[in-house]
């Protein structure tokens, strides 16, 4: 079967994908900015696409009124984003995994703060894209 491998660092969070996933979106929201590094890198499946192999230190926080962030209570990696108030899909650190999930664009991007800049050809939306970047699937080799 296609599929991806992934964990934090230390190893007590283990999962695999399947099959496909979206394409990987960088968000540069002033919380990702906390949460992540300067950006977030976030790939997405629906809930059939994932098994945990290992999850004992995989811990929640509840971010914001809509959405709580997956993270490992051990080594302290940041993992998942998830709606609170739905399970069909996450979104999963593209660093987390074993192999690239290539980027198709950018989220928040009014709230930048690194100086790196970017491709023309990646999609940047100001602020949240509804979804746009959902249609654009990457096949698991
Ligand atoms: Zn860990």
């Amino acid at each position: 079967m296609k599929k991806i491998k992934g964990s934090c660092l230390c190893k007590n969070i283990v999962f695999e994908i399947f099959n496909e996933c979206r394409y990987s979106v960088l968000c540069h929201c002033t919380m990702c900015q906390k949460s992540n590094a300067e950006f977030s890198n976030y790939t997405k499946v629906k809930k059939e696409n994932l098994k945990f192999l290992k999850k004992k230190n995989l811990k929640w926080f509840f971010s914001s009124k809509k959405f709580k962030r997956g993270f490992c209570s051990n080594c302290g990696s940041s993992l998942f984003f998830q709606s609170r108030s739905s399970n069909e899909e996450i979104a999963i650190s593209s660093g987390s995994l074993n192999s690239k999930v290539p980027v198709k664009g950018h989220i928040f991007y009014k709230d930048k703060k690194s100086n790196l800049s970017f491709p023309k050809i990646h999609k940047k939306f100001s602020q949240s894209a509804q979804g746009f970047f959902d249609k654009f699937i990457y096949k698991i080799k």
